[in-house]
């Protein structure tokens, strides 16, 4: 077994143990789950008071919920909470009462093209409460008086989101974010944050070049509230990427921001060229990208997941179970963020301060200073490369695709030029 399954192993392993938590926007099921990634990794938490205003949007009141179920007239629980946090609408008000099977059936919401199935269903900024289950299950059910309890509680409280910050040689940021808001569902998105989780462990042992800071925050409330806690920041961030549905066998997709030509777009789609892969453009809709992609904002941040989102038969049911994700899968996505922001954190523009003729690189043991290595005519080619494009426009991005030399190879000649003194770092590009 190589590292990349024993760390694979280990996010399956978080995944099943987040698995069984009632996650809400808001509420204990949130704060469980943060306190276990803080096992994994030490997370700053912030509670955010229900009622504050975030740009157009308030943080709600935040719910919890105890038990839930539906019995029959002899008391048996057909339906129960205690059995999968799916059985219950998110943010349903609390009820007790009994009712014929008929009056219940409007608060029961099933998936009749997926019998066997139980749907993920929320009720977040409209007070209501529901039941979900299978259709075969609700077929089951005789005519008669059913019993209906819900111990939910929805008052002023707070909405809970952590980070994780990986200092790097530089201010400037990038972002990871993913969402922690549903419940029993493993793809979307305990995958995500079990990836999330082993990338901040790795990069803090590479010691970065960027600040990397990890966002574990609920769906939409929670970015546009991280955003608007955080304007005197945004400036720094000049990269991002959000995780979602990391877990699935499916190929990897990357979404584009809304630039669509930000740096980070270049990047990912440069690392999964030597892997199955597609590429979409940026749409409102999905992820968090819509927030950090909002025009007031307009950020770099594209979106990496496997199979994407609502393109899997078992999305948003109780089918998206720990048995849907594999390590191989989480650990394939892994390898994509570190060798994403290997390329990142190493790509930079230089200026060729010796650009009349091309600087004798004997004089200055660089020219087979690699002799005999089989690579040192690559060695040769890569310095010749970055020396010709470094005019302060062309990134080694730019140069590793325009001379079809691996990036590692450029990166290496660029850092050997500059260690001579025939590189100097360009001017920062307007932005
Ligand atoms: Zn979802």
């Amino acid at each position: 077994m190589n590292t990349g399954m024993n760390t694979g192993a280990e996010m399956h392993a978080l995944v099943e143990r987040l698995y069984p938590l009632c996650r809400s926007i808001t509420g204990d099921g949130v704060r469980r789950t943060l306190e276990i990634v803080g096992e994994y990794l030490p997370l700053r938490l912030y509670e955010v008071p229900t009622g504050t205003q975030v740009f157009d949007w308030t943080v709600p009141k935040e719910w919890n919920i105890s038990d839930a179920w539906i019995a029959d007239s002899e008391g048996k629980r057909v339906v129960d909470f205690a059995e999968s946090s799916l059985h219950v609408v998110s943010y349903s008000v609390p009820v007790s009462a009994t009712m014929s099977l008929a009056e219940l059936r409007e608060h029961l919401h099933t998936l009749p093209d997926q019998p066997s199935l139980v749907p993920y269903r929320t009720s977040y900024y409209s007070p209501d409460w529901g039941f979900c289950l299978s259709q075969n299950a609700l077929d089951a059910l005789p005519d008669g008086d059913y019993e209906v309890r819900i111990d939910s509680t929805l008052e002023d409280g707070h909405l809970t989101y952590a980070e994780h910050v990986v200092p790097g040689e530089v201010t400037d940021e990038v972002i990871v974010s993913c969402h922690v808001c549903h419940p029993s569902l493993a793809n979307d998105n305990l995958a995500g944050i079990a990836v999330a989780t082993f990338l901040a462990r790795e990069l803090a042992q590479r010691e970065p070049y960027y600040t990397y800071r990890f966002l574990f925050v609920p769906g939409t409330i929670g970015s546009i509230t991280w955003l608007a806690r955080n304007a005197e920041r945004i400036g720094k961030v000049k990269h991002g990427l959000v995780l979602a549905c990391a877990g699935d066998p499916g190929s990897l997709t990357y979404k584009k921001s809304r630039r669509g030509d930000a740096e980070i777009d270049r990047v990912v789609q440069h690392v999964l060229a030597e892997r199955e892969h597609t590429v979409v453009d940026f749409s409102p809709y999905g992820y968090d990208e819509r927030q950090f992609c909002s025009p007031g904002f307009n950020l770099g941040v594209g979106s990496l997941t496997r199979t994407p989102y609502a393109g899997y038969p078992e999305y948003h049911t109780s089918a998206d179970n720990p048995d849907f994700v594999t390590a191989q899968a989480m650990a394939d996505t892994l390898a994509a963020c570190r060798d994403a922001f290997s390329v990142l954190d190493r790509n930079r523009r230089y200026v060729n301060l010796s650009p009349y003729g091309e600087p004798q690189l004997g004089k200055r043991g660089l020219y087979g200073s690699l002799g005999g290595r089989s690579d040192a005519k690559q060695a040769q080619l890569a310095m010749l490369w970055v020396l010709n494009l470094s005019d302060g426009d062309h990134t080694l991005l730019d140069i590793a695709q325009r001379s079809g030399i691996a990036f590692d190879a450029v990166a290496a000649a660029a850092d050997a030029l500059y260690a001579a003194g025939l590189l100097a770092p360009a001017p920062p590009a307007r932005e």
